[in-house]
């Protein structure tokens, strides 16, 4: 036994040594380990924050824990992080910041006294505001609203605070050093076994700092995940999971139980989102699967999503739709264009030149059609039209407006008959006209195109043949 113990503290000694983490120690300590983000609206206030720390405390391989920023109270208020985007901008116009900047203390200094906590921000709050007088970075200055959440909660909980931006690092062009991060990370993560990370922010190779896009914390909960090896990344918020539908379309969609990592990415490029798209990447790299859950009905599963499913989870051929306005088609139109070599390849090579990337290729035997996003086109269709005139010799050639795309997403319809039947059946019953029909080989989508003002009611058609 004492022999045994020896060799530990020496293969410990020895791996601090050579700067690596002892990783048989660090992966038995992960077993069973949660990595938790919450988002502004679950740390909105001191009742927010007793939540949180309710489902913290509930569980206790929960052990990394990520904020947000203060979010809105009600419809209508402020999320802290536009606050302190304000007081900015107040800065660098010249004008007075006392009284956006009380806005953001007075916000934190509630939530410091309901909830009774020792932690005291004045020393903080002078120092931010200075740094806004002397026109600090717009960055820095946003990402005070996470590491001020961070502080309180760490107090709150009574675990470590470690700040994000002496372990999440962006390169010299401003892109998020993966590499760099998770090792420095995993090594830091190793020495606290309880910590609360804010969200949001990491350093520039000069010691600046740096957001993510909004809604980055996301991303930062899913790199914490990811160097902690954690089991799971909880990413908690105020609704129960990812809807099979958009609820403004439909009344009360059905909630997603589970969904693959590709097929959230389908879904989430049609607009559906919840999660920031990023945020997918680390944990996708390290197959740890990621559970939305709600703070406000923490009893409720909420979504799994996964590397790959258990097939017997659950029996829907859809595991959802989403879709988006705002697209043109190109048609073009020329006789044997199949024979003609090259054909596809100059038309592109047109829409390339514009800085133009294309949603869908649909094409006949004479005809070929690229659906594009219609804002892509402002103030370069004259100019694409010549050009593809010129390129390819068209015998016709024009540009619809005002179409929509609809994916529907499912993993099971793959191996189900007559889904893409059901589908264009349910909208021809609603006296829909399809404008186009695509479906990817990997029969993990089909995508339809209709007209914008159609949108609606298409959607609705599918979700009433799949779901009810
Ligand atoms: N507080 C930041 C925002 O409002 C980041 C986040 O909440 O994820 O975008």
């Amino acid at each position: 036994m004492r022999v045994f113990s020896y060799n530990v503290v020496l293969l410990k000694i020895f791996s601090r040594r050579c700067g690596i983490v002892d990783t048989a120690v660090k992966n038995m300590a992960s077993e069973n380990l949660k990595v938790v983000k919450f988002g502004g609206s679950s740390l909105a206030d001191a009742q927010q924050f007793r939540k949180v720390g309710e489902i913290i405390k509930s569980d206790t391989r929960r052990r990394y824990v990520v904020p947000s920023a203060p979010g809105k109270r009600f419809s209508g208020d402020d999320k802290v992080t536009d606050l302190l985007y304000s007081c900015y901008e107040t800065a660098k116009k010249g004008e007075n910041i006392d009284p956006v900047f009380a806005r953001v203390t007075e916000r934190y200094y509630a939530i410091v006294k309901e909830l009774d906590v020792h932690c005291d921000l004045s020393a903080e709050f002078e120092y931010i505001r200075s740094a806004l007088i002397h026109h600090a970075g717009r960055d820095y200055i946003a990402s005070r609203g996470e590491y001020l959440s961070a502080k309180i909660l760490s107090a709150y909980l009574g675990f470590d605070f470690i700040d994000a931006g002496e372990v999440i690092f962006f390169n010299e062009k401003g892109e998020f050093d993966s590499e760099r991060t998770n090792e420095t990370l995993t090594e830091c993560l190793a020495l606290h076994e309880y910590a609360v990370i804010p969200g949001f922010y990491g350093t520039m190779p000069n010691g600046t700092i740096k957001t993510f896009s909004r809604g980055g914390s996301d991303i930062s909960g899913s790199i914490v995940a990811r160097a902690a090896k954690a089991d799971i990344y909880e990413n908690w918020t105020d609704v129960s999971g990812f809807l099979m539908a958009d609820p403004r379309i439909i009344k009360d969609p059905e909630i997603i139980d589970t969904i693959t990592y590709r097929e959230l990415r389908e879904l989430s490029y049609m607009g559906a989102t919840v999660l920031h798209e990023d945020s997918i990447f680390p944990v996708r790299f390290a197959g740890i699967p990621i559970n939305i859950r709600n703070t406000n009905r923490p009893e409720d599963p909420g979504t799994m999503i996964v590397p790959t499913a258990d097939e017997s989870v659950s029996d829907r051929i859809i595991t959802g739709i989403a879709g988006k306005k705002g697209f043109s088609v190109i048609t073009l139109e020329k006789d044997m264009m199949n024979s003609e070599l090259g054909f596809g390849r100059r038309m592109l090579q047109v829409l390339e030149n514009e800085g133009i990337s294309f949603e869908h290729l649909p094409s006949g035997i004479d005809t070929m059609s690229v659906i594009v996003n219609t804002n892509a086109l402002e103030g370069k269709r004259d100019r694409i039209l010549s050009n593809l005139c010129k390129e390819t010799e068209p015998e016709t050639i024009s540009i619809e407006d005002d179409l929509a795309l609809i994916a529907v997403v499912g993993r099971r319809m793959i191996s189900a008959k007559g889904t893409a039947a059901r589908v264009l059946n349910a909208i021809s019953k609603a006296d829909i006209n399809i404008r186009m029909i695509d479906q990817g080989s990997c029969e993990l989508n089909i995508i339809v195109a209709v007209s914008a003002g159609d949108f609606e009611a298409a959607l609705t058609a599918i979700y009433n043949e799949f779901i009810k």
